[in-house]
Protein backbone atom coordinates (compact mmCIF):
# COMPACT_ATOMS: atom_id res chain seq x y z
CA UNK A 1 0.00 0.00 0.00
CA UNK A 2 1.57 3.46 -0.99
CA UNK A 3 1.94 5.68 2.19
CA UNK A 4 1.70 9.62 2.09
CA UNK A 5 2.72 11.89 4.81
CA UNK A 6 1.17 15.49 4.47
CA UNK A 7 1.50 18.36 6.58
CA UNK A 8 -1.39 20.90 6.95
CA UNK A 9 0.74 24.35 7.08
CA UNK A 10 0.06 27.97 7.53
CA UNK A 11 -0.94 30.81 10.05
CA UNK A 12 -3.51 30.53 12.87
CA UNK A 13 -7.11 30.77 11.40
CA UNK A 14 -6.69 30.32 8.27
CA UNK A 15 -8.84 26.88 8.41
CA UNK A 16 -6.31 24.48 8.27
CA UNK A 17 -8.02 22.04 11.24
CA UNK A 18 -11.72 22.75 9.39
CA UNK A 19 -10.50 21.83 6.35
CA UNK A 20 -8.66 18.05 7.66
CA UNK A 21 -12.27 17.23 9.56
CA UNK A 22 -13.93 18.58 6.49
CA UNK A 23 -11.79 15.99 4.32
CA UNK A 24 -11.72 13.49 7.12
CA UNK A 25 -14.88 13.35 8.75
CA UNK A 26 -17.47 15.43 5.96
CA UNK A 27 -18.65 18.05 8.32
CA UNK A 28 -17.92 21.27 9.12
CA UNK A 29 -16.23 22.50 12.04
CA UNK A 30 -16.91 26.17 13.07
CA UNK A 31 -15.12 26.15 16.08
CA UNK A 32 -12.40 24.12 17.10
CA UNK A 33 -9.42 24.62 19.30
CA UNK A 34 -6.64 26.48 18.14
CA UNK A 35 -3.74 24.47 19.93
CA UNK A 36 -4.27 21.10 19.01
CA UNK A 37 -2.45 19.59 16.91
CA UNK A 38 -3.50 15.81 15.94
CA UNK A 39 -3.36 13.50 12.76
CA UNK A 40 -5.41 11.66 10.73
CA UNK A 41 -5.15 8.83 8.27
CA UNK A 42 -7.30 8.29 5.11
CA UNK A 43 -7.26 6.03 2.04
CA UNK A 44 -8.05 7.59 -1.14
CA UNK A 45 -7.89 6.83 -5.03
CA UNK A 46 -5.75 8.98 -7.03
CA UNK A 47 -5.52 7.83 -10.72
CA UNK A 48 -6.78 4.41 -9.90
CA UNK A 49 -3.91 3.77 -7.26
CA UNK A 50 -5.03 3.68 -3.73
CA UNK A 51 -2.98 5.73 -1.21
CA UNK A 52 -2.74 5.87 2.51
CA UNK A 53 -3.23 10.01 3.75
CA UNK A 54 -1.44 10.33 6.97
CA UNK A 55 -2.23 14.26 7.67
CA UNK A 56 -1.07 16.40 10.55
CA UNK A 57 -3.06 19.24 11.29
CA UNK A 58 0.06 21.77 12.28
CA UNK A 59 -1.06 24.03 15.95
CA UNK A 60 0.71 26.77 17.77
CA UNK A 61 2.22 29.81 17.45
CA UNK A 62 6.57 31.09 16.65
CA UNK A 63 7.21 29.63 20.09
CA UNK A 64 7.06 26.45 18.95
CA UNK A 65 10.28 26.70 16.29
CA UNK A 66 11.65 22.96 17.19
CA UNK A 67 8.21 21.46 17.37
CA UNK A 68 7.92 23.13 13.62
CA UNK A 69 11.00 22.07 12.28
CA UNK A 70 10.16 18.63 13.66
CA UNK A 71 7.09 18.10 11.70
CA UNK A 72 9.02 19.51 8.63
CA UNK A 73 11.56 17.20 8.61
CA UNK A 74 8.99 14.39 9.35
CA UNK A 75 6.73 15.38 6.36
CA UNK A 76 6.74 14.73 2.48
CA UNK A 77 3.88 16.88 1.39
CA UNK A 78 2.99 20.66 2.68
CA UNK A 79 -0.39 21.55 2.19
CA UNK A 80 0.28 25.48 2.19
CA UNK A 81 -3.22 27.31 3.74
CA UNK A 82 -3.85 30.99 3.49
CA UNK A 83 -7.29 32.74 4.25
CA UNK A 84 -8.75 34.58 1.04
CA UNK A 85 -10.39 37.03 3.59
CA UNK A 86 -6.87 37.63 4.86
CA UNK A 87 -4.31 40.07 3.26
CA UNK A 88 -1.91 39.60 6.13
CA UNK A 89 -2.42 35.67 5.95
CA UNK A 90 -0.19 35.52 2.60
CA UNK A 91 2.73 37.47 4.19
CA UNK A 92 2.27 35.36 7.39
CA UNK A 93 2.42 32.27 5.24
CA UNK A 94 5.60 33.69 3.76
CA UNK A 95 8.02 33.00 6.93
CA UNK A 96 7.08 29.58 7.18
CA UNK A 97 7.58 28.99 3.39
CA UNK A 98 11.11 30.25 4.08
CA UNK A 99 11.55 28.17 7.12
CA UNK A 100 10.38 25.16 4.86
CA UNK A 101 12.84 25.84 2.37
CA UNK A 102 15.39 26.21 4.99
CA UNK A 103 15.00 22.58 5.97
CA UNK A 104 13.67 21.05 2.80
CA UNK A 105 16.02 22.68 -0.34
CA UNK A 106 14.12 25.51 -2.37
CA UNK A 107 12.02 22.15 -4.20
CA UNK A 108 9.38 20.19 -2.28
CA UNK A 109 5.98 18.92 -2.87
CA UNK A 110 3.72 21.04 -2.16
CA UNK A 111 -0.25 22.46 -2.48
CA UNK A 112 -0.79 26.55 -2.18
CA UNK A 113 -4.65 26.63 -0.83
CA UNK A 114 -6.87 29.60 -0.63
CA UNK A 115 -9.61 28.76 1.36
CA UNK A 116 -12.80 30.38 2.87
CA UNK A 117 -14.04 31.13 -0.93
CA UNK A 118 -17.36 31.11 0.51
CA UNK A 119 -17.29 35.08 1.98
CA UNK A 120 -17.49 36.05 -1.25
CA UNK A 121 -17.95 39.79 -0.31
CA UNK A 122 -14.78 39.68 2.41
CA UNK A 123 -12.37 38.54 -0.53
CA UNK A 124 -8.99 40.77 -0.10
CA UNK A 125 -6.37 38.21 -1.83
CA UNK A 126 -7.20 37.63 -5.22
CA UNK A 127 -6.47 34.40 -7.29
CA UNK A 128 -3.95 36.46 -9.53
CA UNK A 129 -2.15 36.90 -6.39
CA UNK A 130 -2.48 33.72 -5.25
CA UNK A 131 -0.74 32.56 -8.53
CA UNK A 132 2.11 34.88 -8.68
CA UNK A 133 3.05 33.44 -5.32
CA UNK A 134 3.44 30.13 -6.49
CA UNK A 135 5.15 30.94 -9.51
CA UNK A 136 7.30 33.46 -7.84
CA UNK A 137 7.91 30.97 -4.27
CA UNK A 138 6.74 27.51 -5.02
CA UNK A 139 8.09 26.30 -8.39
CA UNK A 140 4.66 27.06 -10.16
CA UNK A 141 2.61 24.56 -7.11
CA UNK A 142 -0.87 23.64 -8.00
CA UNK A 143 -3.34 26.39 -6.28
CA UNK A 144 -6.63 25.03 -4.89
CA UNK A 145 -9.15 27.69 -4.08
CA UNK A 146 -11.38 26.40 -1.17
CA UNK A 147 -14.21 26.72 1.26
CA UNK A 148 -14.21 24.58 4.39
CA UNK A 149 -17.13 25.55 5.11
CA UNK A 150 -19.21 24.30 1.63
CA UNK A 151 -16.42 21.66 1.08
CA UNK A 152 -15.74 22.92 -2.06
CA UNK A 153 -12.61 21.83 -3.31
CA UNK A 154 -11.37 20.29 -0.08
CA UNK A 155 -11.16 16.82 -1.93
CA UNK A 156 -8.86 18.21 -4.84
CA UNK A 157 -6.43 19.15 -2.44
CA UNK A 158 -5.46 15.73 -0.97
CA UNK A 159 -5.33 14.15 -5.09
CA UNK A 160 -3.19 17.12 -6.05
CA UNK A 161 -0.52 16.19 -2.91
CA UNK A 162 -0.82 13.24 -3.62
CA UNK A 163 0.34 14.06 -6.93
CA UNK A 164 3.22 16.43 -6.66
CA UNK A 165 4.27 13.48 -4.45
CA UNK A 166 4.77 11.30 -7.09
CA UNK A 167 6.15 12.97 -9.63
CA UNK A 168 8.79 14.22 -7.02
P1 LIG B 1 -6.69 26.90 11.88
O1 LIG B 1 -6.17 27.72 13.00
O2 LIG B 1 -5.93 27.19 10.61
O3 LIG B 1 -6.77 25.45 12.17
O4 LIG B 1 -8.17 27.44 11.57
P2 LIG B 1 -9.58 26.75 11.95
O5 LIG B 1 -9.81 25.54 11.13
O6 LIG B 1 -9.68 26.58 13.43
O7 LIG B 1 -10.58 27.90 11.46
C1 LIG B 1 -10.54 29.22 11.99
C2 LIG B 1 -11.91 29.86 11.86
O8 LIG B 1 -12.25 30.03 10.49
C3 LIG B 1 -13.03 29.00 12.49
O9 LIG B 1 -13.97 29.86 13.08
C4 LIG B 1 -13.62 28.30 11.27
O10 LIG B 1 -14.97 27.98 11.48
C5 LIG B 1 -13.47 29.35 10.18
N1 LIG B 1 -13.34 28.74 8.84
C6 LIG B 1 -12.46 27.80 8.46
N2 LIG B 1 -12.62 27.49 7.16
C7 LIG B 1 -13.64 28.27 6.71
C8 LIG B 1 -14.28 28.42 5.44
O11 LIG B 1 -13.94 27.79 4.42
N3 LIG B 1 -15.31 29.33 5.37
C9 LIG B 1 -15.70 30.05 6.45
N4 LIG B 1 -16.72 30.90 6.28
N5 LIG B 1 -15.12 29.94 7.65
C10 LIG B 1 -14.10 29.06 7.79
MG1 LIG C 1 -6.21 24.36 13.86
Amino acid sequence: MEHRKVAMVGPGGVGKSAITIQFIKNHFISLYDPTIEDSFQKRIKVDDILVNVDITDTAGEEDYRFIRDQYMMGNDGFVLVIDSTCLRSLVELHEFVERLKHIKGDVFPCVLVCNKIDLTSERTITIEEVRSYSVEQLNSCPVVETSARTRTNVDQIFYQIVKQMRYY
